[in-house]
């Protein structure tokens, strides 16, 4: 049974100009000691996806369809204390975007991720203290600096403290989003680095946001194409790399440089992603897609396995 298994998952925001559908219809499954990641461009639902595992949404956000299964308990019904029990921290947490305002400037460091074990664990101030040490040692902090401000660590630090904090209560599941955003190449090359130990060392399942397919292919073994609030391609990273199918993960992949290539010229994706108030009909990539026919102006494409779970969403494909 995979950790994670969500289910035509549905949420839709609530606007004086009508419902924002930003997820509308999105299945992946996160096995355990593997890690998934979303991809697509900026609106398309990646971190949408991740509040509502959470189910910290703004207030206008809703999951109106669908099913999470996290180890087979269903979070969309679970209620608000629930939430706090069982899942948030001791199942599911999350490494925000940004480490620089993630962490309460008054606070030390080690205290903040003590605090959050405390709250969630009925052990004494000095076990906490005890895990906060070994926690920093985990993600390649000196314990000694637990007592610092976060005024005293620098970028990647941080980011390093975040992760620990995330892990405080032995999730079985970390959500990432966008996590070497904001920090400079070099460290942001070490915290996936750091990442992709802690899957193994730890045996974590992960969701990684980006909007980055490098990333992707460093650190995940299956990978989620969004577009629109809607998958568009699903499959192991190897499918996805060498045999996109779907156009807008040619797209994407067209639009990243690669080392390893002969050197041509990086294409870019006409246009822009859909309003979600107002999304194209049946295929919402339709104005962008240099392949677009009559039928994807007039009906959806449903996601189709086209063998060893490699699921595209165009019609393209239904037509092979
Ligand atoms: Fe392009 Fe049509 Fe496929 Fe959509 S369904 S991606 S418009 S070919």
């Amino acid at each position: 049974m995979p950790i994670l298994d969500v289910k035509e998952l549905r949420t839709y925001f609530t606007t004086l100009r009508g419902p924002v559908k930003a997820v509308d219809g999105v299945s992946f499954q996160v096995e355990k000691g593997e890690a998934v990641g979303l991809a697509g461009e900026s609106g398309c639902g990646k971190t949408t996806t991740a509040l509502s595992i959470l189910k910290i949404l703004p207030s206008n956000g809703r999951v109106i369809g669908g099913k999470i299964l996290f180890k087979g308990m269903d979070i969309v019904k679970l209620s608000e204390d629930e939430m706090r029990k069982k899942i948030r921290w001791k199942g599911v947490s999350i490494v925000f975007q940004g480490a620089m305002n993630a962490l309460n400037p008054v606070f030390r460091v080690g205290d903040q991720i003590s605090e959050a074990i405390l709250t969630h664990e009925k052990i004494s101030k000095e076990e906490a203290d005890e895990r906060v040490r070994k926690l920093f040692e985990t993600v390649g902090l000196d314990p000694e600096r637990a007592p610092n401000y976060p005024h005293e660590f620098s970028g990647g630090m941080r980011q390093r403290a975040l992760i620990a904090m995330a892990l405080a209560c032995n999730p079985a599941l970390l959500i990432a989003d966008e996590p070497g955003t904001a920090l400079d190449v070099i460290v942001a090359a070490q915290v996936l680095k750091l990442m992709r130990e802690l899957k193994k060392k730890l045996d974590l399942a992960m969701i990684m946001i980006t909007h980055d397919l490098s990333i992707i292919a460093e650190t995940c073994e299956k990978c989620v194409i969004m577009y629109g609030g809607k998958v568009a391609e699903y499959a192991d990273v190897v499918s996805i790399f060498k045999d996109p199918e779907h156009p807008y993960t040619q797209g994407l992949i067209n639009a990243f440089p690669s080392i390893k290539a002969p050197r041509t010229e990086l294409t870019s994706i006409p246009g822009s992603p859909p309003d979600l108030l107002d999304p194209p009909p049946a295929c919402r990539f339709h104005p962008r897609c240099p392949y677009a026919m009559e039928i994807c102006r007039k009906e959806e494409p449903m996601p189709i396995d086209i063998g060893k779970q490699h699921y595209v969403a165009c019609h393209l494909v239904t037509k092979k």
